[in-house]
C-alpha cells in the first residue's frame, strides 16, 4: 500500500472491499476505480479490482490490474496468486504456472496456491509435478479433501502416461527396482487391477502422509485428536527424539519437486517453541486408514519377496 495514501482513497477502497465481501462486483469495481482516481499507487486497490474483474468475468482488464500492482509491489504474492489464478482460467498453463511458482516463493505455505499449481500442471500432463503440489498440500493442511482427491486422480493418471510413450523423465535418476515397477505399471495389463496399481504406485512414491512432532507430553493428546480426526499414525515410523536431534534440525518437505529444508520449530498439539530445557519428542507419521492398510500389504509382500531363496 501506498505511504501516501489520501483519506478520500481510503474510504472508496473500503467501500469496494465491503462490496466484494458482498459478490457486488460492479459495486466494488466502481469503488477500487476510484480509489485509484485519486491514488494511483494503492497497490492493494490494484489487486482487489483485479480480483473483482477476474471475478465478474473481465480477464483482460484483470490482467492489467494485477500487473499494475506488481509494478508498485513485486513482491505481493497475492498480486501474483491472482494473475497466476486469471491467466490459468483463460488457459494460458505456462505463464499461470509461473505466477504460481513466484507466489510460492514469497509465500511458501500457501495452501491453495500449491493446489492451483498442481492443477496446472495436470493440465499440462505433469503427472509427477503435479502430485508434488497435492502431496505439498496434504502434508500443510491434511483435511483438505479436494487436494486429496487431486491426488488420487494424479496418481492414477501416472502409469497411463508413462505407459503411453514409454518414457520416464530422467531415467538414470531411477533405480533397477523403480524403472521394474515402471515397466509393469506401462503394460496394459496393469491397469486390469487397480488395487495393484495403486500398490505399484506406493511402492514409487510412497504413501500420502504427513509427520507431526510434539513435546512427549502433549503426544498423547496429539495421538488423540488425529485419530478424531479418522486419521491413523503409521507405528512403524513413530520415533523418540532427545532436544538435541531436534533443536537446529530440520524437516526435509518436497516443494515443486525441490526438497526444501523446513525447520522443526514447535509442538504440533500445544503451539509452543521447542527449548533446549524441555524433555523427550515424538513423532508421528500420519496418514489415512485405507492408505496405512495399503501400505503395511505393500511392506509385507515385499518382505515376503525378499525372504524367498
Ligand atoms: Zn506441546
Amino acid at each position: 500500500m501506498s505511504k501516501e495514501t489520501t483519506p478520500g482513497a481510503i474510504v472508496h477502497y473500503n467501500r469496494g472491499c465491503a462490496l466484494a465481501m458482498k459478490g457486488e462486483w460492479d459495486g466494488a469495481i466502481s469503488e477500487f476505480r476510484t480509489a485509484l482516481l485519486i491514488d494511483p499507487n494503492h497497490a492493494h486497490a490494484h489487486v482487489n479490482l483485479g480480483n473483482a474483474l477476474s471475478l465478474s468475468g473481465d480477464m483482460e482488464g484483470a490482467i492489467s490490474a494485477y500487473r499494475a500492482a506488481l509494478r508498485l509491489a513485486p513482491d505481493d504474492a497475492y498480486a501474483h496468486i491472482g494473475l497466476g489464478a486469471t491467466l490459468a482460467k483463460q488457459g494460458n498453463r505456462d505463464e499461470a504456472a509461473a505466477e504460481f511458482r513466484t507466489a510460492l516463493r514469497l509465500a511458501p505455505n500457501d495452501v491453495e496456491t500449491h493446489n492451483n499449481l498442481g492443477l496446472v500442471l495436470a493440465e499440462q500432463g505433469d503427472w509427477e509435478g503435479a502430485i508434488t503440489e497435492f502431496r505439498t498440500v496434504m502434508s500443510l493442511d491434511p483435511d483438505h479433501a479436494v487436494a486429496r482427491t487431486n491426488l488420487g486422480k494424479a496418481l492414477s493418471k501416472l502409469p497411463k502416461e508413462k505407459g503411453a510413450d514409454g518414457n520416464v523423465q530422467d531415467q538414470s535418476a531411477l533405480s533397477e527396482k523403480d524403472r521394474a515397477i515402471i515397466q509393469r505399471l506401462g503394460e496394459p495389463e496393469a491397469s486390469a487391477d487397480p488395487v495393484e496399481k495403486q500398490k505399484d504406485l506406493m511402492r514409487l512414491f510412497g504413501p500420502a502422509h504427513y509427520v507431526v512432532y510434539a513435546h512427549s507430553l502433549c503426544a498423547t493428546a496429539l495421538y488423540q485428536r488425529i485419530l478424531s480426526k479418522g486419521h491413523v499414525i503409521d507405528p512403524e515410523q513413530t520415533e523418540e527424539f532427545a532436544p538435541n536431534e531436534i533443536l537446529g534440525h530440520e524437516d526435509i518437505v518436497l516443494d515443486q519437486g525441490v526438497p526444501r529444508r523446513r525447520g522443526i520449530t514447535h509442538c504440533d498439539h500445544c503451539g509452543v517453541q521447542f527449548q533446549a530445557g524441555d524433555g523427550k519428542y515424538v513423532s508421528y507419521c500420519v496418514l489415512e486408514p485405507d492408505e496405512l492398510r495399503l501400505w503395511q500389504e505393500v511392506k509385507n509382500e515385499d518382505k515376503g519377496k525378499s525372504e524367498q531363496p
